[in-house]
This record gives structure tokens, C-alpha cells and sequence, in this order.
């Protein structure tokens, strides 16, 4: 035995072999130590030999679904080795092979908790001549595939990114860098050798012409052939998309917008999906998130689900009823992959009937409300008449689990079904004659015919009434402790006919079964249709509802590039805060307006107001209403974004140094379509750097890209910019002081903030009195020295004559000087230590 393992391991070094053995998954060896850590399973012993000890654990066979997915969790691979053969029926080895490898983006049992979200497996061919990469992403359980040529790392490092995958399969080599920053995303790499593809592989749909995209859709097919080894009838064909289809967004601006995951939990609540997940159905779940990491750039799309999200807010009964009938809907996406897949059981398929039922009653409501916007929708809503009688012919409403163990198929479904059931039923009624006959005639009144898997059928008398037995008649079977066993000719004879009977009657049921699930097989692209119908229903209510809860607007699309938005909220923070503490605020930036230049105190709104406006413009571009009064937008083509501290979790690199990579990615790739957020940018470096660099970037973005900006800062001397600047705007959070104490108004007001108040933000901080009143001293005497005509603002001098004077740098270095011989006066105890603190 131990050699066939070996023989099997060696085909699968990179993953834990469950080698079955009876009713359990054994491992061995080195598997057998990592695997009974990892599994908390005691480490045993197979070989009784101590000089050659063969390590070994297992799991047993009913349990090893939850075994798989922990290990698969945690980035392993399971091959799952099976028996081929009945070793009842066998002599010598049983024959075992593996039947599936179950890898981190090929699992498909992910658990209720996962329902909502999709694991993606992802491909990737480098075609070095080009330098361009073939990219393609499916789910398994849901069908979907997708292939893209990408011509950057970056837009590879995006979609990887956010399509959180845990897994890329890889053919060749991928350039170092990719590779490093695959590795430190912790996706998995599974190598796959490539294969010639032959042109007429009917996965291909017709607008696939690419060589790159044709070999990077062989390359997934294959590693999922490979592993799975079965079907693939679920998947779809593979269709092409673009990144610029979309709305760009790279994968940093996603997390600090905190779209999908909350930055500091990970998890979900908190996010703009969390804010607006009322979805009915696990697949409107994963649409929803699907649309939010992917908004649209097509006006006529765009508009087309605004207008659907509008009648479905106008009609509040028939979204009411809609939603009541979307929540019986089970997971039709993965009901049609276990189809394909054949893991399908009894309970599945009456989901899927009672699924399908729904269908009439959705499409029904929808007729109501007779609005030419679902009219794709309701091109898909198909019934599925036909499965669905096939399964109420078939299948009994509650139906065990297993599909071995007969129970599953309906009575009248199949003629010898019914005839094997009837013998059994008979054989029933003629074991309970035989209790009564042989009571009888043997005066035992506790007599028993019983059944066990050892023995058989028997009739059991106890050790005192063994006397009265008719020796010639009974034939002993088995003794117990107070009772003996026997069986008779008549009885052996039924038992036969009964077993036999039951046994096959199982195997018929099996075989019906399996007929059933074929027969259903032939509609899966209808019910993958149908899902996705449901599914976009299921979002667009999910829309109007939560518009309808928060007040949101239908925006109007402009083609002119200006922002109109009366009283914006950050619907999360809103939430968050509850509405009577959020104050509204508008984005007015016309087309004569590429730069807003916002100051205020810290923790006054500033950054909140920047992300508003993206969120704005995302859920936009969703096709859902946005948290304002009235909203006016045009279409972005990309979001950049440089907004909060965190330093760049996947490089690993300081914030200077990702703030400068992030503001270099928007000046590099921004169109005068686009939005860009920066935050405070420059504020990682010494003070005149960070401000030269700020002002730098934002003549650099107004005379040169035109994108709308908006551009915060707590350097002042910027606001002056919009002396030589004709298309930046100030504007400033406000804030006023009541008896010496900062209060916040939170609201947008135009022109610049008059003061930075940061020692009064300090102050709400809790830092000691003593060291704010030394704050205090040091800024009053700063301020003299300015008064004084100190080093000179740079923004407010032309550039040529800012660039031939090295002030910015000198200046910095006064600065730094004036601070530290700032002399100190009038020192109480109080201060001085905290004073010696300092230094
Ligand atoms: P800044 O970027 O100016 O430092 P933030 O945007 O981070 O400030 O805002 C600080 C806090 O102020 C937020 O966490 C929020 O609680 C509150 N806040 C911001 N904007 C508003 C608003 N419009 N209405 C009410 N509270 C707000």
C-alpha cells in the first residue's frame, strides 16, 4: 500500500495527499506532521517498526469537507485521493486515484458566510516580445469568465488586487517585479505548462482573436481541467473586457475609499457595500460588490439602471413584494455549478424548484410596473417550466443529503423503483407475520425479528426461553450475552429476496438520479442567464431601497465637465454620525474650475468632503442615487486618489514615498476626464520641500491635465495660488472659536481658511496645558518674524524667479534655527519639564 501511495504523492509534492483508507482520508509521512498540527489530529504511528516510523493522522471520510476547506484556507492545496474499486469485490490492492485537487481559487464550497462574495482563480500569461500580459479571472461555483490583454504591471497588480483573488496560475515567467508583489499579496502560484491551442476549442468565443487572450483562456482551462477533473459545461464563454470599460480606480484608492473592506477591520461594515447591501440574494450580493469594484463609463448604461433604480423607488408596494419573493430565491449561480459539477444532491434540486417558482411571481410584479428598463431583465426571467416539472416529477420535497442511500426519487416516478419498493414494503409486512407466526407456535411471547448489517435478518430468543425453540427448524446465527440468534430455511430465502431487493432499489434510485441531474444539465446556460437577471433585480432594488432610506437623488449626467452638487453627504460617516450631526455641503466646480484648494483645521472635514465627492461619483456611476440634494455629474473616466496615512501595505513603502508614486501615477495617467483626490499632499517631508512639491503639483495638474482636483493642504501660503491660477478655487472647512475653545462647523465655505488652528486641535488632543501655552508663545513669535519680512511665500512669486532663488531650502533651514533659540520666558515648573521633554 505504501508503495501506490508514494507512486500518487510524487504526482502532487506541493499538496497534502488525503489518501482514503476505509472510511477515512490518511496522511503520511511529512503530511501526516504538518497536517495533524494544522488539523489538531493525533500524530500516530503506521509501521509497528521503531528503526523506520511512518508517521500518520486521518480524518474521517463523512467530516472531510470541513478538514479540506481549513487547509485550503490557509493557502494549501488537498489532492483527494479516492478508492476506485469496492474492496468487498477486490482482491489485493483496491486501485485509488485522485479525483480532485482542491486549491485556494478552485474551492467551491465556501461556506454561507462567503455566499456574497466570489473566489476568483486568475491566469496569467507574460508575452515577453509585447510585454503585455494575457489575464483571465473565473469562479467556479458561478460559471463567470473573464479575459483581458493588459499592457502594464500595474493594471495586472489592479486587477489582482481587486478581485481579491487567492490564487494565479502562471505559465512561464512573470517579469521580478510582478512576481515579488504577486508573492507579498499572498496569492498562491500554481505553475501550469502551457499548451498549444487549436483554433477551433469551442470555449472560444467568436470575438476572442488574440493569440495572448486565446493561449491565457487555455491556460485556465487546462489548470482547471487538471485539477478538477470534470466537467466544465458550467462555464461560460470567456468574454473579453477592457479595463478603460470601466471606471479606473487602482487598488489603493478602492481600499482608502473603503469600498468593499473597512481599513482598519478588513471586514465588511463600516464600507460603502455594507452601506448599501439590501439584497435579497447571495447573487445579487456578489453583483452588488462586482458593480462597486467596477463602475461604468457608458452614459446610456449608466442612465439605464438610474432610471430602473427611479421606478423601483416610485414603486414602493412592488419593490415590498419583489423583495418577499427575491428572499426565497436560493443561490442559483452555484446550484447551476454543482449541477455541472456533479455534486449536486436531493436538497439542491428542490432549491432549484423552489427557486425557479419564484421566477413567474418576479417577472409578474416586474410586468406591473411596465417600465421599459427591465427589459433585458425580463428577456431572462425564463421559468424553466420544463426542470421544474422535471424535479417535481422526480425528486420528494425533503430528500435526504446522501444520494447513495436511496429516499430521493418519488413513488410512480419509475416502474421497477416502484416494484423493488413494493418488495421491500411486502418483505416488511411478511417479516412482521413471521414475529406473530413464530410467537405462536413457540409459545415465546418475546420473541424478535430483527436486522443487522453483520447478520442479516434474524429471530432473536432470550438464554431462558431457548428450551421452547424447535431445534430442527432454527438455525443458530450468533449468541449474545442473554440471547441467541437464529435464522430458519424460509427466512434465509426472504432475507435474499429482501437485500437484494433493497440494494438494488438503491442503485436504481442512484442511476434515476443521476438521469435527472443530466437531464437538467442541458439548461444550465439558461439558469446562469436567469441568475444574472435576478441578480441585477435583486441590486436594483437593493438601490432603491437604500435611496429611498438615505435620501438619496437621482444625479443628472452632463456632458459639460462640471460638478454640481447641492448639500453632499459621506453617506458612511452620515450613517455613522446619524443625520441631524452631518452637515450637508456643495461641490460647485464649473467648467471654469480644474482645481479646488480646501483648507481648514485638522479634523474639521476636509478629507471627509474629498471622499464624499468620490463616493458621489462612484455610486454614479453604479448606476445608483447619490447621498445629496440634487447632484449634476459628468462621466470620469478614473478616480486617483492620494488621501490617508497608511502607508502602502502591499510595497511596503514609506508614506513620503507612496504619496510621491501615487501623485506621479495621477500626473502620468490622468485625462481631463478624470478626478483626482489629493490629501495633504507633501506632508511627509520638511515643510518648505512638501509645500515646493505641493505647489509644484497642482500648476503642474491645472495647467497641464485639467483633470477636476481637489487638492487639500494645511500649507496657507498656497492659497495665494489663485492669484496666478485662473482655474483654481479656494475654498475652506470653517471653524470659530468660542471662549478660546475650537468648534467645528464642518461646513465648506469659499475662500481660504484664515488660520491652521493646529495648537487648538492639539489641544482637544489632551496634550498638556503647559506645552500648548509654550505652542502658543513659539507661534506668536513666529509670527512677529514673519511680520518682519521674513523668508518670502514662494507661491505668491512667479515660478522663473522662484526656480533662480534656492530660498525654499535656506529658508527651511531659518526656520528650523528660529524654533530651537526661540528664546524661552517666564517658565513655570509645569513647563519647564515638559519643555525638557521635548528636547
Ligand atoms: P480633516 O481631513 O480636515 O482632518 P476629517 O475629514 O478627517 O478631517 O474629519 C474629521 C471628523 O470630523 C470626521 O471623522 C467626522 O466625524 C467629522 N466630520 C467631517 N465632516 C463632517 C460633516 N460634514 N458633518 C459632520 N461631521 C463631520
Amino acid at each position: 500500500m505504501m508503495v501506490q501511495y508514494q507512486k500518487i504523492k510524487d504526482q502532487y509534492p506541493d499538496a497534502f495527499l488525503f489518501y482514503r483508507l476505509g472510511d477515512f482520508y490518511e496522511m503520511f509521512n511529512d503530511d501526516a506532521i504538518k497536517g495533524s498540527q494544522l488539523l489538531e489530529l493525533t500524530l500516530t504511528n503506521r509501521s509497528r517498526n521503531p528503526e523506520n516510523p511512518v508517521p500518520m493522522c486521518g480524518v474521517p471520510h463523512k467530516a472531510v469537507q470541513n478538514y479540506i476547506d481549513i487547509l485550503v484556507d490557509q493557502g494549501y492545496k488537498v489532492a483527494i485521493c479516492e478508492q476506485m474499486e469496492d474492496p468487498r469485490l477486490t482482491k489485493g490492492m483496491v486501485k485509488r486515484e485522485v479525483i480532485q485537487l482542491v486549491t485556494p481559487g478552485t474551492q467551491i464550497d465556501v461556506g454561507t458566510q462567503n455566499a456574497k462574495s466570489n473566489n476568483y482563480l486568475t491566469a496569467i500569461n507574460y508575452d515577453s516580445n509585447q510585454a503585455a500580459f494575457g489575464f483571465s479571472y473565473a469562479d467556479l461555483s458561478t460559471g463567470e469568465l473573464k479575459v483581458a490583454e493588459l499592457s502594464t504591471s500595474a493594471e495586472l497588480i489592479n486587477e489582482l488586487v481587486s478581485l481579491q483573488t487567492k490564487e494565479a496560475v502562471v505559465s512561464g515567467d512573470l517579469p521580478n517585479s510582478v512576481r515579488e508583489t504577486v508573492e507579498k499579496l499572498g496569492i498562491l502560484i500554481s505553475h501550469q505548462p502551457s499548451l498549444p491551442v487549436n483554433s477551433s476549442e469551442s470555449y472560444l468565443s467568436q470575438d476572442v482573436t488574440s493569440p495572448l487572450l486565446k493561449q491565457v483562456i487555455k491556460l485556465m482551462l487546462d489548470y482547471i481541467q487538471s485539477t478538477q477533473k470534470r466537467s466544465l459545461q458550467h462555464l461560460k464563454r470567456a468574454v473579453v473586457y477592457e479595463p478603460s470599460d470601466f471606471l479606473e480606480l487602482d487598488h489603493n484608492s478602492q481600499y482608502n475609499l473603503e469600498l468593499t473592506r473597512n481599513i482598519r477591520t478588513g471586514k465588511k461594515a463600516g464600507t460603502l457595500l455594507w452601506l448599501l447591501d439590501q439584497t435579497k440574494t447571495a447573487m445579487g450580493g456578489r453583483k452588488l460588490k462586482q458593480w462597486i469594484e467596477r463602475p461604468l463609463v457608458n452614459r446610456t448604461r449608466i442612465e439605464e439602471r438610474h432610471d430602473a433604480v427611479g421606478v423601483l423607488l416610485d414603486h414602493y408596494y412592488e419593490r415590498n413584494q419583489l423583495q418577499d419573493e427575491l428572499i426565497k430565491v436560493y443561490d442559483l449561480e452555484r446550484l447551476a455549478g454543482r449541477i455541472a459539477f456533479g455534486s449536486v444532491n436531493g436538497r439542491d434540486l428542490i432549491q432549484l424548484k423552489t427557486s425557479l417558482k419564484q421566477v413567474p411571481k418576479i417577472k409578474y410584479i416586474l410586468e406591473q410596473i411596465a417600465d421599459k428598463s427591465f427589459k433585458d431583465m425580463l428577456d431572462n426571467l425564463v421559468p424553466l417550466d420544463d426542470v421544474v416539472a422535471t424535479i417535481e416529477n422526480a425528486i420528494v420535497e425533503q430528500p435526504p443529503i446522501s444520494v447513495t442511500d436511496g429516499g430521493v426519487i418519488k413513488d410512480g416516478f419509475d416502474d421497477q423503483l416502484d416494484k423493488y419498493r413494493d418488495a421491500t414494503k411486502n418483505g416488511q409486512k411478511w417479516l412482521a407475520d413471521l414475529e406473530a407466526k413464530e410467537r405462536k407456535v413457540t409459545g415465546v411471547n418475546n420473541l424478535k425479528v430483527g436486522f443487522n448489517h453483520v447478520f442479516g435478518y434474524y429471530i432473536e430468543v432470550t438464554k431462558t426461553n431457548l428450551d421452547k425453540i424447535p431445534a430442527d427448524r432454527y438455525q443458530r446465527k450468533q449468541t449474545l450475552a442473554n440471547a441467541e440468534r437464529f435464522s430458519t430455511p424460509e427466512l434465509k430465502e426472504k432475507e435474499a429476496l429482501i437485500l437484494e431487493a433493497q440494494e438494488q432499489s438503491k442503485v436504481l434510485e442512484y442511476q434515476l438520479f443521476v438521469n435527472v441531474r443530466d437531464q437538467i444539465k442541458a439548461s444550465i446556460k439558461q439558469i446562469q442567464a436567469l441568475a444574472d437577471a435576478v441578480a441585477s433585480v435583486d441590486v436594483l432594488q437593493s438601490f432603491a431601497s437604500v435611496s429611498e432610506e438615505y435620501r438619496f437623488v437621482k444625479p443628472k449626467l452632463t456632458t459639460q465637465h462640471k460638478i454640481a452638487i447641492k448639500d453632499g453627504r459621506h453617506p458612511v460617516v452620515e450613517k455613522v454620525l446619524g443625520h441631524q450631526q452631518y452637515v450637508p455641503n456643495d461641490v460647485d466646480m464649473g467648467s471654469d474650475t480644474s482645481v479646488l484648494l480646501i483648507t481648514g483645521p485638522n479634523m474639521s472635514g476636509k478629507s471627509t468632503y474629498m471622499r464624499q465627492v468620490a463616493l458621489g461619483v462612484i455610486m454614479n456611476q453604479m448606476g445608483c442615487f447619490v447621498p445629496a440634494k440634487s447632484a449634476t455629474l459628468p462621466v470620469f473616466d478614473k478616480i486617483f486618489t492620494r488621501i490617508g496615512a497608511a502607508d502602502d501595505l502591499i510595497s511596503g513603502q514609506s508614506t513620503f514615498m507612496v504619496e510621491m508614486k501615487e501623485a506621479n501615477d495621477a500626473i502620468e495617467n490622468a485625462t481631463p476626464n478624470s478626478l483626482i483626490l489629493f490629501d495633504e499632499i507633501g506632508r511627509g517631508t520638511a515643510t518648505y520641500d512638501g509645500m515646493a512639491l505641493a505647489q509644484a503639483i497642482i500648476e503642474y495638474v491645472h495647467n497641464n491635465i485639467g483633470a477636476k482636483t481637489l487638492f487639500s493642504t494645511h500649507y496657507h501660503e498656497l492659497t495665494s495660488l489663485d492669484e496666478t491660477l485662473n482655474r483654481l478655487q479656494n475654498v475652506h472647512v470653517g471653524a470659530t472659536e468660542s471662549n478660546g475653545e475650537l468648534v467645528f462647523l464642518h461646513k465648506i465655505q469659499p475662500g481660504p481658511a484664515d488660520k491652521s488652528y493646529g495648537i487648538h486641535v492639539a489641544k482637544l488632543a489632551g496634550l498638556p496645558n503647559g506645552l500648548l501655552n509654550r505652542a502658543n508663545q513659539i507661534l506668536t513669535g513666529l509670527e512677529k518674524k514673519e511680520a518682519h519680512g521674513k523668508p518670502g511665500n514662494p507661491a505668491t512669486q512667479p515660478a522663473e524667479a522662484r526656480e533662480s532663488s534656492k530660498s525654499g531650502h535656506e529658508s527651511a533651514a531659518n526656520t528650523e534655527e528660529q524654533i530651537s533659540l526661540f528664546p524661552l520666558e517666564k517658565v513655570d515648573d509645569n513647563q519647564a519639564e515638559v519643555v525638557s521633554q521635548l528636547k
